[in-house]
């Protein structure tokens, strides 16, 4: 029903049959019951017409063939399948030429779109059917951001033109935003340091710096506005809103997961051709294992997903060299590290430690002997923890250890063998020998934790200036 669609069956055919007789909330393209002028209307078109982000992976784009790809284009194709009736894309050169295609009703639907003022006079927007938080993506050796108000000195780089702008504008009037093409270009004007973070959501910053190839940029913070998206409709079309209200209400759960995690690069491999299925379905409902089927495979894919869940986690928390923690892990620990000192008085240290000179070593062997240096030191220093310290990469080659239960004077020790241990083990370079400074320091009353970071790096740089190779509490 969907121009450009997709792959036919890849489980056993049979399997699919008995799948679509006894669980179809799984198969995709249920039909919806519409109203009687609902459906008289959708009878008097032929198509409708859907504009779309030529340029906004992974939620979509449109190929060098003209196909649409993308999060979104999967759940049109779906929703065109449920209203039956066939769904032809407009193929647009940026997402400014489809909101002025909107205008001029050379389209019917927006792909994705926002209630926004600005559009009112000629879209209504659908109830949402994905949520992501906004996230800030900054170098890595920035410190992590809970809420942008402390940062309105900075500039933020966001794509022009998109919903987002105008809601982080509304929540934060003062922000000094630079407006760029795509979220490639905020992502690499971060990395040369031209703006301070790149806003946008989790997915498209993960995406993005994966296709580039962009490596030197961290998710810094995850901020608590959320980018709701809606389909978008044209104004004078009220039927076709209630019609994709319908069948946005009508998209099960399993659909909607299996849709995403199709795109945010995790393996879940159920394409469900849906015309073939119902064609040769009449024959094999007289099954009589239709039930034992039915149990295994629900099992089943609940399994599936219960995976794909733990490893979007997993992945999301973990630094991609090391596979260590990374700043978003290690925040998450200091709320809850804070929790329990506000709680029940346990007190808690923090080590930064930093690698001395390691320009050098990228310069003298290359930057893949760099890498695998900073995976010894990250098993090193896993390896070496008490069992309730936490160690995670805190920027390039920067890492921060939180000692839950441990004063200042036990959180200096602890530094103090990881500094000796560094600087005995052998790291099979030439005549150079590795070594690392720290900047240690406890969680005081009365103070945000970022000022307990703040001093730690304090001391951590005072250590750098006094030769390195050494550590200081603070
Ligand atoms: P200092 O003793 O003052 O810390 O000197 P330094 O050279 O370690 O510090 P500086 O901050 O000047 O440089 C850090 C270097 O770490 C620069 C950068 O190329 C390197 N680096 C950061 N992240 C990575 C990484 O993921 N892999 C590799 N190979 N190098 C990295
Ligand atoms: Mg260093
Ligand atoms: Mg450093």
């Amino acid at each position: 029903m969907f121009s450009g669609t997709k792959q036919g069956i890849k489980k056993p055919l049979l399997a699919l049959l008995l799948l679509a007789a006894v669980f179809p909330v799984l198969v995709a393209g249920e039909r919806l019951t519409l109203s009687a002028t609902e459906q008289q209307w959708l009878d008097s078109i032929e198509v409708i017409r859907l504009c779309s982000d030529p340029d906004w992976m992974p939620y979509e784009a449109i190929g060098k063939s003209g196909q649409y790809i993308g999060i979104m284009s999967d759940f049109h194709e779906l929703w065109s399948d449920m209203i039956a009736k066939p769904v032809k894309i407009q193929v647009t050169g940026s997402w400014e030429q489809a909101l002025q295609f909107m205008q001029q009703k050379k389209c019917d639907v927006l792909s994705s779109a926002q209630d926004l003022p600005s559009r009112r006079h000629y879209l209504s927007v659908t109830q949402p059917f994905i949520n992501y938080p906004f996230a800030v993506a900054t170098q890595p050796d920035q410190q992590f951001i809970i809420n942008l108000l402390p940062l309105m000195d900075k500039t933020f780089a966001m794509v022009k033109g998109y919903a987002g702008v105008e809601l982080i504008r509304s929540r934060y009037p003062d922000i000094n935003l630079r407006l760029v093409d795509s979220a490639r270009a905020g992502l690499k004007q971060v990395e040369k340091g031209q703006v301070y973070g790149f806003i946008d959501t989790v997915p498209s910053i993960n995406y993005q710096t994966l296709k580039h190839g962009i490596s030197h940029i961290k998710i810094s913070g995850v901020l608590e506005q959320y980018y709701s998206m809606s389909v978008g409709v044209r104004r004078d079309l009220p039927l076709l809103l209630s019609i994709y209200n319908k069948a946005i209400t009508e998209t099960h759960e399993v659909e909607r997961q299996r849709i995403l995690n199709n795109w945010l690069s995790l393996e879940f491999d159920y394409k469900i051709n849906t015309t073939l299925i119902w064609q040769v379905l009449a024959g094999v409902l007289l099954l009589s294992c239709l039930f034992f089927y039915h149990y295994y495979t629900v099992k089943r894919t609940n399994r599936q997903l219960q995976l794909a869940n733990r490893q979007l986690e997993h992945v999301s928390r973990r630094d991609h060299l090391t596979g260590m923690p990374n700043r978003l892990y290690l925040q998450e620990a200091f709320e809850s590290e804070l929790e329990r000192y506000h709680r029940y008085g346990h007190v808690f240290s923090l080590l930064i430690l930093d690698i001395d000179h390691f320009k050098r070593i990228n310069d003298a062997f290359g930057h893949v002997v760099g890498d695998e240096i900073l995976k010894r030191i990250s098993d090193l220093l896993t390896q070496n923890l008490r069992g309730a310290d936490i160690a995670g990469r805190w920027g390039g080659e920067e890492f921060l250890i939180l000692c839950p239960e441990t004063d200042l004077q036990g959180a200096w020790r602890l530094a103090e063998q990881l500094r000796t241990l560094i600087g005995q083990t052998d790291f099979g370079i030439d005549k150079m020998s590795i070594t690392a400074s720290l900047g240690v320091t406890d969680f005081r009353d009365d103070e945000m934790i970022e000022d307990c970071i703040k001093r730690a790096d304090q001391a951590l740089y005072r250590a750098k200036h006094r030769g390195r190779n050494q550590t200081i509490s603070f």
